[in-house]
């Protein structure tokens, strides 16, 4: 495959020093700090990630922290931040450290990338970040910039490109700047080489870079053939009775597994019909109202929601009926429903 260029910590490091963004867990890059953060940037953006994690760090400031803490705390503080697993990957994580390495993350990749939720590109964030290692973090941001240095014609989504760009990156790592290294790259992926428009100009790689000398950076990487997300119609349903709204437990297991949510059924319902349903339910409909369409996206998954609001003059035992300030402090609500909640409908 394509070789990239030699030298790239020299032509990085200086301008990562000048320009590093102040990020919460720079400050004190220990490795719970690193790991937990890694982990809430894998599917979020910097700005929203920052207020939860100081939050996290505040709540559960210790892995032993982490480890004793009940999973709906553990799952209140990531409410909003979706991909829930993380979270329950993370906890999990944490009771194996305090059990198997007395609270301390192991500070060898192998060791790191035995963790729950913990793979290679997180296991090279705290090895290098916190551990000072030569090891590369190579996430999409990363490959993006490895690719367009290269003009990499093969697609990005191959396990070969990645683990070969990974190697190659291994083998430039300044022994002791490890950690500014991996910085550097993520800053650089982040926020120069973007992934529509990179911002050639103010690049400190691009001498060294292949697709700069193109007309149209922007074409690289080759991106994997796309997998079309399935459409789901569901209908939601906000049942209020004296000042409270029926919430329901998910499953244990699959999509959004545990979180607390609105009643809702797949398919769109009209007014009838989600009259009769809530009717079976046990609810003694007095009256109904629409509130809104909406619609959430998951990663192979859009649900297209259809809204019903409906006032009830009986209060079923198969849901818990909640106030305003109970469902703030206990109910952790995925953001899958935010529209009913966001629309002041909660
Ligand atoms: S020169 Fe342009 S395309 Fe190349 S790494 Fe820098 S920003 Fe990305």
């Amino acid at each position: 495959m394509e070789m990239l260029p030699e030298g790239l910590a020299d032509a990085l490091l200086p301008w990562y020093e000048r320009r590093a963004r102040d990020l919460p867990w720079r400050r004190e890059p220990t490795p719970y700090r690193v790991w937990v953060s890694e982990i809430m940037l894998q599917q979020t953006r910097i700005e929203a990630a920052r207020g939860y994690f100081e939050r996290f760090m505040a709540a559960l400031p210790t892995v032993a922290d982490l480890a004793a803490a009940d999973e709906q705390t553990v799952l209140k503080l990531w409410e909003g931040l979706g991909y829930y697993s993380r979270a329950r990957n993370l906890h999990r994580a944490a009771k194996l450290v305090v059990e198997q390495y007395g609270g301390a993350l192991p500070g060898d990749v192998k060791a790191l990338r035995s963790l729950p939720g913990v793979g290679d590109y997180t296991a090279g964030a705290v090895a290098s970040i916190a551990f000072g290692l030569p090891e590369p973090a190579v996430d999409g941001n990363v490959l993006r910039v490895c690719a367009r240095l290269t003009c990499c014609a093969e697609s990005i989504g191959q396990p070969r490109v990645k683990d070969g760009f990974r190697e190659q990156l291994r083998r430039q790592y300044p022994p002791d700047r490890c950690g500014a290294f991996t910085s550097a790259l993520m800053e650089l992926g982040e926020t120069v080489c973007l992934p529509g428009t990179p911002e050639c100009g103010a690049c400190p790689l691009r001498e060294k870079c292949a697709a700069e000398k193109t007309d149209r950076p922007e074409r690289w990487p080759v991106m994997p053939g796309k997998r079309p997300r399935r459409i789901e119609e569901r209908t939601v349903f906000i049942l209020e009775r004296d000042g409270r709204v029926a919430l329901t437990r998910r499953p244990d297991r699959g999509l959004l597994a545990g979180l607390w949510e609105l009643p809702n059924v797949p398919g769109a319902l009209d007014e009838t019909a989600a009259l009769c349903l809530a009717d079976s339910w046990g609810c003694e409909p007095a009256g109904i109202e629409p509130c809104g369409a909406a619609v959430h996206v998951f990663t192979h998954l859009e649900w297209h929601m259809t809204g019903w609001r409906v006032r009830c003059q009986a209060a079923p035992e198969r849901f818990v009926w909640t106030t305003a300030a109970e469902r703030e402090r206990e109910y952790p609500v995925p953001s899958a429903f935010r529209a009913y909640k966001d629309k002041d409908q909660l």
